[in-house]
């Protein structure tokens, strides 16, 4: 990787400090080969032998993955969100144009109180620049300040939270600039991605419709559009969902019209959550490119009931901090289990496949030693 890494003040804002470089790690990826960074397994994996393991595509084996972002910052939309999701158990990305925080129009804008009430539910909030600028000829200082400041704006007003991630305005995408200050960003190329070909700093944007539901699942579906009906590479994809103004900026009419499509698409999908990660987008981000550039080595088995691997990857651990779903063959069957990284317990759980048991470990790829014990 030659890619030369800027400093930025997001990356000192964060919870650590110190001079930033390749040796630390990479901030995000570059732009993914044609045929794409790995081969996509079509279906779930598994391991046939005992102390065989293998990073999972998506966070808890999940088939496919899917986000909900909403833009525009639409305060009158907040409590109906926090609702809705509080009733599914899911979690959205909020991408905030930073300006008129607490400042002006707060009514549609918010308070920084108000996003950190979204930040406490466990909602992602993430930048969607200073002012929503989308023209396509301005100057490299001008689109610097407008990704950098509104990053450090919102890390120094909302806790709980990272603000890592970008939504571009309309689409208009600078992501080299971006790439400096942010592990990625949302564009809006209307389709889902294809698991291997992620273009982290400028991702596709999809829809909420089943047609793009069933492509992730399927490859294929029945529903419309008709464009996306057969896309056997959209199998066990990431599809990103949009929305702004679901009650703010309408009339009360399209009021009741939007809020009751809005619903049950929401409801769709969260109805899916068995097999699809409903995921915040900067956690998508962090995971997908550790996984891209994981190295998972399990140890040879030494001792009955006991399993070690070894989990690293070429991102900076330092921000890329979401653990990654790691699968291991157990062999015979498995009643109880535990697992430590180091001198810390991660969550682990067993699942059975044919006649085989199965363990899901939860690991940093940080190089620290995770010990699993079974029995
Ligand atoms: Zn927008």
């Amino acid at each position: 990787m030659t890619k030369k890494i800027i400093v930025s003040t997001l990356f000192l804002a964060a919870t650590f400090c110190g001079i930033s470089s390749e040796a630390e790690g990479l901030k995000n990826l570059p732009v993914a080969p044609k045929e794409g960074r790995f081969v996509t397994p079509t279906d779930l994996v598994w391991p046939a032998n005992a102390g065989e393991g293998d990073v999972c595509l998506w966070k808890d084996d999940k088939f496919a993955a899917i986000a909900i972002t909403i833009d525009d910052n639409c305060k009158p939309d907040h409590e109906w969100w926090l609702k809705l999701c509080d009733e599914l158990g899911i979690k959205v990305t909020w991408f905030v144009v930073t300006d008129g925080v607490g400042k002006s129009n707060i009514g549609f804008n918010g308070t920084w109180a108000d996003w950190q009430k979204l930040a406490d539910a466990g909602h992602s909030i993430q930048s969607h620049t200073t002012n929503h600028n989308s023209a396509r000829d301005l100057s490299e200082d001008y689109v610097r300040a407008m990704y950098r400041d509104s990053l450090d704006v919102i890390n120094s007003n909302v806790t709980n939270n990272f603000a890592c991630t970008i939504a571009y305005p309309s689409g208009t995408a600078y992501p080299e600039i971006c790439a400096e200050y942010a592990i990625g960003a949302r564009g809006v190329y209307g389709m889902p991605s294809t698991a291997n070909t992620i273009n982290y700093m400028c991702t596709n944007k999809g829809a909420p419709g089943q047609a793009f539901i069933d492509v992730l699942l399927y490859g294929e579906t029945t529903h419309e559009p008709k464009w996306i009906q057969k896309s056997p590479k959209l199998k066990r994809g990431l599809n990103i969902v949009l929305y702004h103004f679901v009650q703010a900026g309408r009339t009360p009419e399209q009021k009741i019209e939007t809020m009751k499509r809005t619903e049950a698409e929401v409801r769709n999908i969260a109805s899916y959550k068995d097999r699809l990660w409903v995921a915040r987008f900067d956690d998508l981000m962090k995971y997908g490119q550790e996984r891209d550039t994981a190295k998972l080595v399990v140890d040879p088995i030494s001792k009955s009931g006991e399993i070690s691997f070894n989990l690293t990857c070429d991102m900076d651990t330092k921000i890329f901090d979401y653990p990654l779903t790691i699968k291991l063959c157990l062999g015979e069957k498995a009643n109880e289990i535990s697992a430590k990284q180091g001198d810390k317990s991660v969550a682990s759980r067993i699942v059975e496949h044919e006649g085989k048991a199965y363990a899901l470990v939860d690991a940093l790829p940080n190089g620290v030693p995770v010990k699993v014990v079974y029995k």
